[in-house]
């Protein structure tokens, strides 16, 4: 059986660095935020190329903080896409603001920069692009509209830690840049945790204080704000993993040209613009004819593959009241029925060219 992902795998050669980790941070009895957060914060700044980087909860956290640092509240737009994990647009909700919805490019399964214009109005305060599935979105064409507008830019890269859009590290180009630790995802920890990164001051001394109830120091509360802190633990285990990062995203390139060449007389494989570095957080193609039948053959063989997304978000039950039907954003709603993700391993070639999919 090839599982969706094996995390037992990607740990067991690290294994007793990772334990050593722990027992740093055990033996040191410090266990929310403290000198392990700190130093971790520095070492992902520098790998990221931002001046400032705040450790949180997690990713959905990360995106409601920032929304939050950017004075985000009802009656205001915000631009999204229609195809990404739920999180994106929650945060955008629960502050009472309103999510746009913008069709997705149907090669990238981004957000297409060429609709953004034409859903900007008055009440428009950002636009939140995803990389989805580690692949950057169009940052040149989203800068220059926001630029345009005079519109904040915030980067959803959970997917896409250490993936670049022109040289650039995705995450460091929009006003704020939002990561997940979640386990699987390509720099993930054990347990829930996130990050924000920015390279202004005042939005990083923002949520500094954001993540501790709005405390300047211990019982001085400035404004209101959340409880959302990234452990020490995560925080230990995260700086071990990251020295490695590079590398697993390199080996998940090398996999994915692989299933590229061996599958792309059968299905649209992955398409990378110019100038994007795809870190392949999903290996997901795309199936002309017949998804399901291909994904029930497959679990039968024992790989488990899975669909990300089957549902778009502007058509979810905790959104109806936004007003969307089917039908709005027609290329998000053909490519959660065509998507198909295949787990990023090796043997999975030789599945493939058993299977018979016809
Ligand atoms: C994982 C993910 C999030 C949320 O991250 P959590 O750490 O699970 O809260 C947000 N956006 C996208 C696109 C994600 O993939």
């Amino acid at each position: 059986m090839i599982p969706f992902i094996d995390l037992k795998r990607l740990h067991e050669p690290i294994k007793n660095e990772l334990m050593l980790a722990i027992k740093r941070v055990v033996d040191s009895g410090n266990f929310i935020l403290g000198p392990e957060v700190a130093s971790f914060e520095k070492e992902i700044a520098r790998y990221l190329g931002v001046k400032h980087a705040i450790g949180v909860a997690s990713g959905s956290d990360a995106l409601l903080l920032s929304l939050m640092a950017l004075g985000i509240k009802e009656g205001d737009e915000v631009i999204t896409t229609p195809f990404t994990f739920f999180a994106t647009a929650g945060a955008i909700m629960r502050l009472g603001a309103t999510p746009v919805f913008v069709d997705v490019d149907e090669r990238t399964f981004n957000i297409n920069p060429s609709l953004i214009e034409s859903a900007i109005t008055s009440k428009t305060k950002a636009i939140l692009p995803v990389h989805i599935f580690g692949q950057p979105s169009n940052m040149s064409e989203i800068m220059m509209i926001a630029k345009k507008h005079d519109l904040f830019v915030v980067e959803d890269a959970c997917q896409a830690i250490g993936a670049e859009w022109k040289g650039r590290k995705v995450g460091s180009i929009g006003d704020l840049g939002c990561f997940s630790f979640f386990p699987t995802k390509n720099l993930g920890g054990f347990g829930d945790g996130g990050l924000v990164v920015t390279n202004n001051d005042e939005f990083a001394d923002y949520l500094r204080k954001a993540r501790v109830h709005g405390a300047k120091k211990k019982y001085e509360h400035q404004f209101i704000g959340i409880n959302s802190r990234l452990d020490a633990l995560q925080a230990a285990v995260l700086r071990v993993k990251l020295k490695y990062l590079n590398y697993w995203n390199a080996e998940r390139i090398k996999i994915a040209q692989e299933f590229n060449d061996l599958l792309r007389e059968r299905f649209i494989t992955p398409f990378v613009l110019k100038g994007a570095k795809h870190v392949y957080h999903q290996y997901a193609l795309l199936v002309k004819e017949g998804r399901d039948e291909v994904l029930v053959s497959l679990r039968k063989k024992g790989v488990m593959a899975g669909v990300y997304y089957p549902k778009p978000l502007h058509l979810q039950e905790s959104f109806l009241s936004l007003g969307y039907k089917k039908g709005d954003l027609p290329v998000a709603e053909e490519i959660s029925k065509k998507i198909l993700s295949i787990p990023l391993y090796p043997e999975v070639k030789k599945y493939f060219l058993e299977v018979n999919l016809d």
